[in-house]
């Protein structure tokens, strides 16, 4: 009897990949910062907490939003990327797996629209299931 070897399935590559292109780096009074989150980003940049808020924070309710330019760039995007990356607030970090995008196909198909990581192809359905898996692994 002859064995038919079953042909491994490729994996499928995941519907969001960051390009780094720096383009969701923006948003007027959108990036918002805890006031507990201020000392660590100043302490990347060499500078104290009050010069943080001085140069790159408006306030925002008890919090900051970080400023933007003219061109509606967030103050703290630098030639290399975030300058603040390993501090950055919870709304950098959580992009693109929003609560929103999670739950609307039609949120999704416009975040598509600004983030090119996200897979033209990719249905809602793989980008859900993707997200709540990078979320859970987050968690853990
Ligand atoms: S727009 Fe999308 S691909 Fe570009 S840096 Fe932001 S998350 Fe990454
Ligand atoms: S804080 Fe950093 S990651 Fe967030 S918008 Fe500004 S440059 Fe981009």
């Amino acid at each position: 009897m002859r064995v038919m070897n079953a042909t491994p399935s490729k994996p499928k590559s995941p519907p969001f990949v960051c390009l780094r292109c720096n383009q969701c780096c923006q948003g007027r009074g959108g990036i918002v910062m805890r006031p507990e989150q201020i000392a660590p980003a100043a302490a990347l940049l060499g500078i104290s907490a009050g010069e943080f808020i001085a140069r790159f924070c408006e306030p925002h309710g008890g919090d900051f939003s970080i400023i933007c330019g003219e061109d509606g760039q967030c103050a703290l995007l630098g030639p290399e990327g975030c300058r603040i990356h390993q501090a950055k607030p919870d709304i950098c970090k959580r992009w693109p797996f929003f609560e929103a995008l999670i739950k609307d196909a039609g949120a999704f198909e416009e975040a598509k629209l600004i983030c090119p990581g996200l897979k033209p192809e990719a249905s809602h359905e793989e980008f859900r299931a993707y997200a709540l898996q990078e979320l859970d692994k987050e968690s853990r």
